[in-house]
């Protein structure tokens, strides 16, 4: 059955497909988000940190609201390396902003966006998986049924899974993230910690009373820590974080998830246009992959509100999208990569470096300042 055209299909209703509709709303284009899911809570284990800047973009897509109260503030980032010395403290008050980011469960994130496109009469037509997509229409399932749907503009947000894909830069970097909920001996006080071991990045953040774990575990140790005993796995997590916030006490349900670099990029096609993690696919170390997302979802929509009134023309807004968007993906992409390979290694010259660069970062306010704006606000802040 092929369908009257759209303005505009998105290819997912994750956290980036559904904040791109919302921020078009107001746009005077019809817009369809086509989800493969069935319309139900999302169930999906991993705590995301919202940056500052991405607040400011949930304030302005009306979802920061009723988005609050499921957030926790961090007012401190500790980051520190096992084994080595060198640390970095930086701090909210230092940088004038309330929070240096928010940590909230990727579900009530899901949960608040989903909500919003409803009270915003946004069109989701939930069950609808996608199975071909290129410029001018998609092809999806309804039920036993194939639908067509034409477009003037498609846009994948679907993850960068469940569609044929075109070739990608890959990196495997042989690691899965094991998350859960961990509660300490102290209370969080807003600090959260990164903490670069051998084995790959741990990161603790204060969510709620307790703190959401993010330990970067070699993949074929995976297995064994998800399936440890409770007990067991807290001694192991104090033995690879430290004693800073006393003993680890309980733990949630673990679960892993691999992690990869895939570079696809917006892509090179009028009138198709990947974003979000359908463009790129980060390890999560530097917690860039929803806010750089969220960003490209801004983006695009500024672009299409920019656009005269009348058919879409793809070519003109994909090349004004890329200007927009490349340095702050590729900057985001490098640094997440470096921070994952340089303190992958452990020759003691190396750690001594790290430990140095640390150390430098930390009294080095203005060097620290523009470090920590990057992670809030994106490359455009350099
Ligand atoms: C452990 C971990 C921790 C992370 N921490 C952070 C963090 O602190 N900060 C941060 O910014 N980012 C973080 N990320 C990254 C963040 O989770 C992703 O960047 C973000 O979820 C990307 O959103 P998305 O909407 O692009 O894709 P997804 O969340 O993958 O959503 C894609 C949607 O598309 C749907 N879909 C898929 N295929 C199809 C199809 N064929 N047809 C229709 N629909 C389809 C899916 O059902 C899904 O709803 C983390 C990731 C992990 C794994």
């Amino acid at each position: 059955m092929t369908e009257a055209v759209t303005d505009i299909v998105i290819v997912g209703g994750g956290p980036v497909g559904l904040s791109l509709a919302l921020a078009l709303r107001d746009s005077g284009r019809k817009v369809t988000v086509l989800e493969a899911r069935a319309k139900a809570p999302v169930t999906d284990a991993r705590a995301i940190v919202l940056a500052h800047g991405s607040r400011l973009i949930l304030e302005r897509l009306g979802v920061w609201a009723s988005l609050a109260a499921q957030t926790t503030p961090i007012t401190t980032i500790h980051v520190s390396q096992r084994g080595h010395l060198g640390r970095t403290l930086l701090n909210a008050a230092d940088l004038d902003v309330p929070a240096m980011g928010y940590t909230v469960s990727y579900e009530d994130l899901h949960a608040a966006l989903a909500g919003q496109a409803i009270e915003a009469g946004v069109e989701v037509r939930y069950e609808a998986p996608v199975t071909e997509a290129k410029p001018g229409r998609v092809i999806y399932r309804q039920g036993n049924a194939t639908a067509d749907l034409p477009a003037d503009l498609v846009v994948l947000a679907e993850g960068g899974r469940g569609l044929p894909l075109p070739e990608v830069v890959e990196k495997d970097y042989g690691q899965s993230a094991v998350v859960c909920w961990a509660q300490t001996e102290r209370p969080h006080a807003g600090r959260a910690y990164e903490r670069f071991t051998p084995d790959g990045p741990m990161a603790l953040l204060p969510m709620g009373s307790h703190y959401a774990l993010v330990w970067t575990t070699p993949t074929e140790q995976v297995a064994d820590r998800l399936a440890l005993p409770e007990a067991d796995f807290l001694v192991a997590l104090y033995a690879a974080f430290g004693e800073r916030q006393g003993r680890f006490v309980a733990a949630g349900a673990r679960t892993a998830f691999p992690l990869r670099m895939a570079l696809r990029g917006p892509g090179d096609q009028a009138g198709l246009i990947r974003i979000g993690n359908a463009a790129q696919l980060l390890h999560p170390v530097a917690g860039q992959g929803f806010n750089l997302g969220l960003r490209d979802a801004w983006q695009l929509a500024e672009c299409v509100l920019d656009a005269p009134p009348g058919p879409l023309d793809g070519a003109n807004l994909l090349s004004s999208y890329v200007r927009g968007r490349g340095a702050d993906v590729s900057a985001g992409a490098r640094m997440t990569d470096f921070l994952v390979d340089v303190f992958a290694q452990d020759p003691p010259v190396i750690a001594s470096l790290r430990g140095a660069a640390l150390t430098a970062l930390d009294l080095l306010t203005p060097l620290k300042k523009g470090f920590a704006r990057k992670m809030m606000h994106g490359a455009r802040t350099w």
